[in-house]
């Protein structure tokens, strides 16, 4: 089909691989749905998924599109070539927020050469709000994009409501959660920082949540990597919220079996390497340990962990990440690798390390693999679920610590171990938590639960499902703008044509 007889959609995600990752799996979902996406994203993560992208495009013959954006003035602070948030440490976060910002005006500059392939539609991440403005300037749609699932966006929504009107409720060393279902929820006021208490404040990160949170509402949808069976009242608060709204949830956004093991980025092990051992190992034996993309964990925290793994005398495949500031000063790889793990681990464990980047969804899918180890990243959550593999949680910051809650509480398949960036896990704490999970009666009930809601989740996907339908039914509304002369609209983006 002609490239101009195609609706053209462009997808704005936020330069942080929970975000990119989930994204550009939504963009060829849409694309094999006859439209036409451009992703456009900072020039650093462009060159990055550039091989990704390009093999969508000849081996499966989707109309996807990369721009990389470059700031105009460069972000001071922020070393070049690290415009991603998994090439730096948190320390680094309020430059990434900067950088997003300084995108608006080169990415009005991209819009406006597009001429006869102008977009009818702007998808943007939830955390990206100047394009409210830019939709309002070309006047066509926006719809947000969540991440996030709809327990932790509607706990940031009630949470950021009631900092507003100062009514957010403590109780000793508790924070109440109100006005969502299954409230009250009870966190802890380390779970919930102290900075949310004080509504005057200028903290500059406070101002980014609250403002996003305002901005979600201005949209003329909302698109939810979720399935309905997993948050179904969650969700349906989420409607509410939006107030009229259309809701689609069309995830797990995750690729189609057979598609390629790079996502994010190329894994710093083989793939033959990795399935050797993998298939060596029996079946539902091995816990997969992984922090996600930001998590660094110190010398000290990886060396608890590493004894408390031990102690469980699990067999395991463990993803290590050495935070982007300290790897480059290391004297080298094997003297800065040794130094976060206890002397001789390697030799007394059954386990396999990767130094790096790993392919997540490979290793989860595999048979011997039935246990994960990790933060509690929407992403790392959803493709557990999806693979039926029941959880060991360490959620270290944001809505880390309520996708934790929702795995250990609501849904019944995982257990806590450890919580914060900063705490050393306790050895014995890990030891129960993975007996627990890999050993237990108790772990058996939640792999059997993760196996129901695992397939709940490929129905929701498979034909008739609800995502699949829900998907259908966005590029649906999509087509339908292509027709439709963008006066005819009216602020939210809604056709007020007959
Ligand atoms: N991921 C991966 N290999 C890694 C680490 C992460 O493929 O070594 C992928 C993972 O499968 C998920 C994403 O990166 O899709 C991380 O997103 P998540 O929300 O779990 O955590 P975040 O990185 O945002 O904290």
């Amino acid at each position: 089909m002609d490239l101009q007889q195609k609706p053209h959609v462009v997808m704005v995600p936020y330069p942080a691989m929970g975000h990119c990752i989930p994204s550009l799996d939504l963009v060829k979902l849409l694309a094999s749905h006859s439209l036409t996406v451009t992703y456009v994203t900072t020039h650093t993560i462009a060159q990055r998924l550039k091989g990704p992208v390009d093999e969508a495009r000849k081996a499966a013959g989707l109309d996807i599109h990369l721009v990389g954006l470059c700031p105009p003035k460069g972000i001071e602070g922020l070393p070049e070539g690290r415009e991603s948030m998994d090439l730096v440490s948190s320390k680094y976060s309020l430059d990434i927020i900067s950088l997003v910002e300084s995108l608006e005006q080169p990415f009005d500059g991209w819009f406006q050469q597009q001429g006869s392939r102008r977009p009818v539609c702007i998808i943007s991440d939830m955390f990206i709000d100047w394009t409210v403005r830019s939709s309002e300037r070309h006047n066509i749609p926006r719809v947000v994009f969540y991440a996030m699932g709809a327990f932790p966006t509607s706990i940031f929504h009630a949470v950021c409501s009631s900092i507003s009107t100062n009514t957010l409720r403590k109780e000793g060393d508790s924070v109440i959660v109100d006005n969502i279902p299954s409230s009250p929820l009870t966190f802890t006021k380390d779970q919930i920082p102290a900075r949310y208490f004080n509504p005057d404040s200028a903290d500059p990160m406070l101002k980014f949540v609250t403002g996003k949170m305002q901005s979600i509402t201005k949209c003329w949808g909302v698109l939810v990597n979720t399935f309905d069976d997993l948050e179904t009242r969650y969700l349906q608060h989420l409607k509410n919220t939006i107030s009229g709204r259309p809701l689609w949830s069309v995830g797990p956004v995750l690729p189609s079996e057979g598609s390629s093991h790079t996502r994010g980025k190329m894994a710093d092990i083989s793939e033959e390497k990795l399935l050797q051992w993998l298939d060596s190992q029996s079946p539902s034996s091995v816990l997969y340990v992984s922090f996600g993309s930001q998590a660094f964990l110190s010398q000290e925290q990886t060396k608890a962990l590493a004894r408390g793994l031990e102690a469980s005398d699990q067999a395991f495949i463990w993803s290590i990440k050495i935070s982007p500031e300290t790897a480059p000063i290391a004297l080298n790889m094997e003297d800065s690798h040794a130094a976060y793990l206890p002397e001789g681990f390697m030799e007394r464990t059954k386990g396999l390390i990767i130094w790096g980047w790993a392919p997540q969804l490979l290793i989860l899918s595999h048979p011997s693999v039935s246990g994960f180890l990790s933060h509690c990243g929407w992403n790392s959550v959803l493709e557990s679920i999806m693979m039926g593999v029941p959880l060991v949680t360490w959620p270290m910051f944001s809505d880390q610590h309520f996708n934790s809650k929702l795995v250990t509480e609501e849904l019944g398949i995982g257990v806590q171990f450890c919580q914060h960036m900063d705490e050393v896990p306790n050895e014995e704490k890990v030891e129960m938590a993975v007996r627990l999970v890999m050993g237990s009666e108790q772990g058996k009930q939640m792999r059997k639960r993760a196996q129901e809601l695992k397939e709940l989740a490929k129905q929701s996907v498979g034909g008739g499902g609800s995502s699949a339908s829900n998907l259908q039914a966005f590029a649906c509304e999509i087509h339908k703008l292509m027709n439709c002369n963008p006066q005819n609209r009216n602020d939210n983006g809604d056709s007020v044509s007959g």
